[in-house]
């Protein structure tokens, strides 16, 4: 059987006209007997503009100004790459007009529903935009509508995977490509699918590396590669950091470890996937695509370098029974249930006696409702502006001086890894 390779480029990648030459150079360089399936995001902030869309029209906003924006960022992309008049041009047309019918018509639908319906058109636009362009430059591609791909439950805006619908997708529409002597390169959106109900749905904010490990998961994949503006996987944001340095290679583990706690260079579901199958990822630079970047695979790490994780704006609640009753489980399963019930993520809990302690991400449009709910049994306190600090294989000199001159407000500490709530 053939080798298959999964491709997966985000937003960055393609985010102008010389962004997606650059991922057609990588593709064209792509050589030997492998199959290859290439998974791509919206183009640049794509994603942000249409969620701002949708938002405008649920408060009744004009979203005129703003599509017109949209259309424009892709048309002149279109311009620089097709030297005469093209069919994408009235693909990309389509879209728009759909997106804009679609939000001119709203029933009683949920705000999650339709911007799914909206949001996923990000994807749409830019594979059918760079499928043209690889055309262009002599590589034959197939044109694969995930949503045809994977199937999912109807939690939109974070639809869950149904494995084994997808699973036998996948095999029905892309084996028979696979399989031939020749196989063109295949082209899907990275983020969406399909529900039960035959509607679009969206994975999560940054879900296309986790549509490549569902691709690659299904297809038995030999190799996953994410193509990013960074060299690979660094210990440290360079945001926070001026000497981040590069993870030649880490165990999947480890990549689960940091992307549970935040590093943004994964996205968190991506590995599970990949390690059930023993199918390693690497993570490589668009910019200097020679670079071996980060490999993630089953093998321990020879060295061990500590890596740091920063969250900003995060809120720290403190929760304590209005009767000075402990904490026992029965407030704690209502905590949580409040906390799922406003889609809250914990980014870390601690609890004590009289007190439980969770630190979220300041979202006030998340927050405000449930401490207002809490307030009903609980008597709660707050803090924002406060940062999350997770060091991965710790020693005490890096803790200390990251520490320096901020307050202390919880520590937590193991054997690996060390998580810091400060005030900065
Ligand atoms: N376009 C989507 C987002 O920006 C998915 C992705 O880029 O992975 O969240
Ligand atoms: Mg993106």
């Amino acid at each position: 059987m053939r080798a298959i390779q999964v491709y997966k480029f985000g937003g960055a990648s393609v985010s102008n006209a010389d962004a997606v030459r650059n991922v057609s150079n990588i593709i064209q360089r792509f050589k030997g007997e492998d199959a290859l399936i290439v998974v791509v995001s919206a183009m640049g902030k794509t994603t942000n503009a249409l969620e701002r869309i949708v938002t405008y029209a649920f408060e009744r906003k004009d979203v005129c100004d703003e599509l017109n924006k949209l259309r424009l960022f892709h048309s002149q992309i279109i311009d620089e790459l097709f030297p005469s008049p093209t069919t994408v041009y009235q693909e990309m047309d389509d879209v728009i007009q759909e997106i804009s019918m679609r939000l001119n018509h709203l029933h009683n639908e949920s705000y999650n529903y339709v911007y799914d319906q909206i949001v996923c058109q990000g994807e749409i636009l830019s594979t059918r935009i760079v499928n043209a362009y690889l055309q262009l430059s002599g590589i034959r591609t197939v044109f694969k509508d995930a949503r045809g791909l994977i199937r999912t439950d109807t939690t939109y805006r974070e639809a869950k995977v149904d494995w084994d619908m997808t699973g036998y997708l996948i095999s029905r529409e892309l084996q028979p490509l696979l399989n031939e002597a020749q196989p063109p390169v295949i082209i899907t959106q990275g983020f969406i699918g399909k529900s039960t109900e035959g509607q679009s749905t969206t994975l999560g904010r940054e879900g296309s590396d986790y549509s490549a490990a569902i691709l690659a998961h299904s297809t038995d994949a030999a190799c996953v590669t994410i193509w990013k503006d960074v060299p690979g996987v660094l210990n440290a944001d360079p945001k926070f950091f001026t000497d981040a340095q590069l993870l030649p290679h880490l165990s999947y583990q480890d990549a689960i470890e940091l992307s549970y706690y935040g590093a943004t260079v994964i996205h968190p579901k991506t590995m599970k996937p990949l390690q059930n199958k023993n199918i390693p990822l690497r993570v490589k630079s668009f910019v200097q695509p020679d670079a071996a970047g980060t490999l993630v695979d089953s093998k321990e790490p020879l060295a061990v370098i500590p890596s740091f994780i920063f969250k900003i704006e995060q809120l720290l609640i403190s929760i304590s029974p209005k009767d000075f009753s402990f904490i026992v489980e029965e407030n704690l399963s209502e905590i949580f249930s409040l906390l799922a019930s406003y889609r809250i993520k914990v980014n870390l809990m601690q609890h004590s006696a009289l007190s439980f302690q969770v630190c979220v991400d300041a979202d006030e449009s998340k927050t405000t409702p449930l401490l207002e709910a809490l307030g009903k049994n609980f008597i709660t306190e707050h803090r924002t502006g406060l940062e999350l600090i997770t060091v991965r294989h710790y020693n005490q000199a890096t803790v200390e001086r990251l520490m320096k001159g901020k307050e202390l407000l919880v520590e937590q500490k193991n054997s690996h890894t060390v998580r810091l709530v400060v005030s900065p």
